[in-house]
Order: C-alpha cells, then structure tokens, then sequence
C-alpha cells in the first residue's frame, strides 16, 4: 500500500497538540504539507489557504479539516471535488444538513469522508459498551464541566453562531454515549446559559430518555476551575459502571478497569487509513443531532457576561 500523503488545513491547538503527532506516529500515511492562514510549520510545504493548496496541483491524497465548523462545509466540498480523501475533525459541521451533500459527494468520487469523535477512540469506550450490552440500565448521569479559560484561550469562533459553546466539549460527552448506550436515546428538556454578550452557551442542562424510560442527564458546564470533570456515570443492575477523566479510566463499583494514557488520534488515524483502504466512508451525525435538538428545545437563560481576562 503506497502512503497517504495528508495536508492539515487549519494550524490551530488541536492540529499542533494532536494531529500532527498522530499522523506522525502512524504507518501508511505522512504529513506534506499545511494549509493556514497564520501559521506553518518549518519543512512543510506552506499554503495559505486550501483553495491555493489545490490549486497547486500537490501530491496530495488527503486533507484533515481543522479549522472551526463554521468553515467545514465549504473546504470539504472544494476537497472532495478535487478528489481527496477528507476527515473532519468533530463536530463535523455547522448544520447538520450540510452534511448530506459532503457524503454524496464522497460516494460519487469514491473518496472517503471521515467524521471523526475523537472521545469514541478514548481507551474506555469500547469496554464500557462491551460492559453495558448485556445489562439492564438504570439511570446515567453526565458531568462535563471544564474551564473555558484553559481549554480555549482567545477562540472568538467557539462563541459565535455556530461554534457550539459549551456543546464543544459536550459534543464528546455525547460521542460516548451514543456510543456505549445500547439504545438510542432522546432529549425531553433543556435549560441552556448564554452569557448575555455571548451568541453561544456556557452551560446546557440536559435531560435526555429513551423507549423505556431510561433517566439520562447531562450538565455541561464551562464555568468550572479547579479540577476538570469529564465523567459519565452508568447505574445497572451489576452495579455501577464510571467512565472518567473524558474516558481513559473505567470503574465497575470501584474496581478499576482501564486506566490507560489517551491515545485517541492515533487510532483515528489509524481508522482513516483502513477506510481508505477499504474505499468505505464513516459519518455519524448522531451526536450532532443532539446539540441541534438542545439548542430546538431549549430554554434560554441568560447569565453574566463572559470576559474572558
Ligand atoms: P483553533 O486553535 O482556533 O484553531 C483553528 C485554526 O483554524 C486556526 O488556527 C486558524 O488558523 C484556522 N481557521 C480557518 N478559518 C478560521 C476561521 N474562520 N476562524 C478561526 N480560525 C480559522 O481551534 P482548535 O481548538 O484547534 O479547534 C479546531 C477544531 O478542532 C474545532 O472544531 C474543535 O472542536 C476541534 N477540537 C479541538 C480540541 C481542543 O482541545 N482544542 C479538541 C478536539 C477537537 P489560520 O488563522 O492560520 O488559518
């Protein structure tokens, strides 16, 4: 199998703390070059946009989308009608309708279309939902508080329409239990915290269920200092399942499960190559569905104002 040869587009804090390494760390595809407007890397082909960057007839395979969901759409669609292979980073757009026109696009130029959920590759996942597939479930409770501060210094993108808010790191919340649940599940009631000069929320108040009644709440808070939580809690008739630290630690009743280092970009890394492959493309909008489903349903408070020094 000949190498990938990817260009990242957007060289902001997730490419730079994870794509990079990832791709680097992964056999059967390499980084050649980058597209941003501010920013390149020494030794790398440097373009500043992507429009340049495939104008410029490089052999290049593939593009990984890092730049904020407001400016997915139209760089996947300009990547797939050049014929390269695209992954997106989470969440996979602005809307959740245009993405339709992305995945037809990816069937009818047999490339592939990667959306990635960076938290499903998380060590724990996969064991919680192998724990959870044979039990009767009695209530789950999600906790994902973190310091807006800490994790997203000066990303003016995040608070516009659009950016998500605290739906950002929410959205990995709901990655997970989209994924472990064995059942699909829905919201019923929301309560969503706007910062009064702010277009998106703080904190989202979530209460979710499913065909069996299934107690499932969320609180997403960006308000938190201190120690971060990013915690999802699991009652069954076995006891109590806690996935924590954002899923690289499981407890069954206190008894630790996996405790392992996160290394979720390698293995999504690895999944892109497969796909690639294997000519087949993976888009779950699911958890998206949800976020749009929050900001359907709920109400709106407003707080006090985000300042962010
Ligand atoms: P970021 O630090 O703001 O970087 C995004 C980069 O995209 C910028 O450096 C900018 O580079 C480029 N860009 C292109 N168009 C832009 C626009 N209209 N507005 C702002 N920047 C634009 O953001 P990030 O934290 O890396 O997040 C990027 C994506 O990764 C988001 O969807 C986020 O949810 C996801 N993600 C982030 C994290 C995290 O911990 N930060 C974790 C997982 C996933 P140029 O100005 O040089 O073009």
């Amino acid at each position: 199998m000949t190498t990938i040869r990817i260009a990242i587009v957007g060289l902001g804090k997730i490419a730079r703390d994870q794509h990079i390494p990832a791709i680097s760390g992964t056999d059967g595809i390499e980084l050649a070059a980058i597209a941003s407007r501010n920013a390149s890397i020494d030794g790398i082909v440097h373009f500043a946009t992507l429009d340049e960057l495939l104008g410029a007839k490089l052999d290049i395979d593939a593009v990984a989308l890092c730049t904020p969901p407001q400016a997915r759409h139209a760089q996947a669609a300009a990547a797939l009608k050049a014929g390269k292979h695209v992954l997106l980073e989470k969440p996979p757009g602005a809307t959740i309708s245009e993405l339709d026109p992305l995945v037809a696009a990816a069937r009818q130029t047999g490339r592939t279309l990667f959306a990635t959920w960076h938290s499903r590759f998380a060590p724990a996942v996969e064991p919680a939902r192998a724990f959870l597939a044979g039990r009767q479930i009695k209530s789950v409770v999600v906790e994902w508080k973190e310091d807006v501060r800490v994790w997203h210094p000066g990303q003016a993108w995040i608070w516009e329409p659009g950016g998500l808010g605290v739906f950002d790191p929410g959205i990995n919340a709901l990655s997970i239990l989209t994924r472990i649940l064995p059942r699909p599940f829905f919201l019923t009631e929301a309560e969503l915290s706007f910062p009064r000069n702010r277009a998106a929320p703080i904190a989202a108040d979530l209460v979710f269920s499913d065909e069996t009644g299934l107690p499932i709440r969320a609180e997403f808070d960006w308000r938190q200092t201190g120690p971060q939580t990013w915690d999802i809690r699991v009652e069954t008739d076995a006891g109590r399942l806690t996935l924590s630290s954002g899923g690289s630690h499981l407890s069954h009743d206190g008894h630790v499960l996996v405790d392992e280092k996160q290394a979720e970009y390698r293995g999504i890394y690895r999944r892109f190559v497969e796909l690639i492959a294997s000519g087949a493309s993976d888009v779950d909008l699911s958890p998206l569905v949800h976020v749009a489903d929050g900001f359907m349903l709920g109400r709106r408070r407003d707080v006090e104002p985000f300042i962010e020094v």
